[in-house]
C-alpha cells in the first residue's frame, strides 16, 4: 500500500466516448476533466498494454504529488492509501456512446445540432468487452454504467446488457435511459439484482415533459417506469448501493423549477413504487455561474434545500449527481 493522492477512474477505469476513450466521464469540476486514453477510436482491437502503460505514467505522476490540472476540484480525487497493484486491470467502465436518442432535451449538448448527432456512426463495443473478459482484465466487484445518448436503442444494447448480467465479476451496472423504450435485458438485469436504471422525466407534468424533452411520451415513462419498478428480484442484491429503479430530475431554472413540478414528480414516484430519486442541475447553466463566479440565485437554493427535505420526509433515497452535490457541499444544504 502507498499513501497519495489519486482517483479509482484513473487507476482502473475506461469511459467509451463517441470517437475515443477517456479515463472517466468527469467534466463539471474546474478542471473539466477529459483525459483521453485514445483518440480516433472506432471499436477495433485495443492495445491494452499501450492503456495501462499511459495510466502508470498518470499514477506515478500522482505518487509524486504531481495531479494533471484536468482533475483540479474533481471529487473523485482523494488523498488515501492505494494498493501497489504489479497486476493491471480494469474496474469501472463507463459508455457514453453520444449517437441517437428518442427525445430531445433542452438541455442536452445534441440539442445544438440535432440532425447530425443523430447520423453520428456509432462503433461497436461488445467485441472489445468480451475480450477483455476473455483475457481476465476486468478484476470482480466492478463496475459499468451506460449513459449518454439512448442505450437502449442501440442495436448491440441487448447482447452487450444480458452478456454483462452474467459476469460473476460485475456487481453493479446502471443504465441511464429516457425510459420510451422497454429494455428487456434492463428487466433480466433488475431480476438477477445486479442492474439498477435511472430513467429521467426530468419533470412532474405532461406539459413541462413536452418543453423539456421536446416529444409527447410522459405517459409511456411513466408506464415504464412502474413496469421497471414492479420487477421482482429473483436474486438478492449484488451491492450494497443497489436502488433498482429510480427516477431522476434535473434541475433547469426557469423552466422545471417550482415547487409543483419537483412535488408531482415526486408523488408519481412514489406512486409507481419508486425508492431512490436522483437529482441534478443543468450543466451549461452551472458552468456559467462557475465561470462567471456568482453565485446560485436564492430560488434554486431554496428550491435545492425543500428537495432535500421531502425526500427524507417521503424516504426516498436522495443521490445527487454531480452538479447538485457541488451546490448542496457550497450552501451547506443536508
Ligand atoms: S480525478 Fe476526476 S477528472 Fe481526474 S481521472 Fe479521476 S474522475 Fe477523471
Ligand atoms: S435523453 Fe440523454 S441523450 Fe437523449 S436528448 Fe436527453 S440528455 Fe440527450
Amino acid at each position: 500500500m502507498e499513501e497519495y493522492t489519486s482517483c479509482h477512474w484513473l487507476q482502473h477505469g475506461l469511459s467509451f466516448e463517441n470517437d475515443h476513450i477517456e479515463m472517466c466521464c468527469l467534466c463539471c469540476h474546474k478542471g473539466g476533466g477529459k483525459l483521453h486514453i485514445k483518440e480516433n477510436y472506432n471499436g477495433k482491437g485495443l492495445d491494452w498494454d499501450d492503456i495501462f502503460a499511459l495510466k502508470d505514467k498518470y499514477i506515478d505522476d500522482n505518487k509524486n504529488g504531481i495531479i494533471d490540472p484536468r482533475c483540479e476540484g474533481c471529487f473523485n480525487l482523494v488523498h488515501r492509501y492505494w494498493q501497489n497493484d504489479e497486476e493491471h486491470f480494469i474496474n469501472y467502465i463507463h459508455f457514453n456512446h453520444w449517437t441517437h436518442c428518442n427525445c430531445d432535451c433542452i438541455y442536452c449538448y445534441t440539442s445544438w445540432d440535432k440532425v447530425n448527432f443523430q447520423k453520428r456512426p456509432h462503433y461497436k463495443v461488445f467485441p472489445m468487452i468480451k475480450e477483455l473478459f476473455k483475457r481476465k482484465l476486468f478484476r470482480d466487484g466492478g463496475e459499468v454504467t451506460f449513459a449518454g445518448g439512448e442505450p437502449t436503442i442501440l442495436n448491440e444494447f441487448e447482447d452487450l446488457t444480458n452478456f454483462l448480467v452474467k459476469q460473476k465479476e460485475v456487481k453493479r451496472i446502471t443504465v441511464h435511459s429516457s425510459g420510451i423504450k422497454y429494455s428487456k435485458a434492463i428487466e433480466n438485469g433488475i431480476k438477477a439484482g445486479k442492474l439498477s436504471v435511472c430513467l429521467s422525466p426530468d419533470s412532474g407534468t405532461r406539459e413541462t415533459y413536452k418543453k423539456v424533452k421536446r416529444v409527447d411520451k410522459f405517459n409511456k415513462v411513466w408506464e415504464n417506469i412502474a413496469k421497471y419498478a414492479s420487477t421482482k428480484l429473483v436474486q438478492e442484491p449484488q451491492n450494497p448501493y443497489y436502488t433498482k429503479v429510480e427516477t431522476k430530475f434535473i434541475l433547469i431554472p426557469e423552466v422545471n423549477t417550482t415547487k409543483n413540478e419537483i412535488d408531482n414528480w415526486l408523488e408519481l414516484s412514489i406512486k409507481a413504487g419508486i425508492k431512490s430519486i436522483v437529482i441534478d442541475v443543468e450543466d451549461v447553466y452551472c458552468k456559467k455561474i462557475l465561470a462567471e463566479d456568482k453565485e446560485m440565485p436564492d430560488y434554486l437554493v431554496e428550491l435545492s434545500k425543500y428537495i432535500v427535505q421531502r425526500a427524507k420526509e417521503l424516504n426516498l433515497n436522495l443521490v445527487q449527481y454531480n452538479n447538485f452535490c457541488y451546490l448542496t457541499t457550497k450552501y451547506c444544504i443536508e
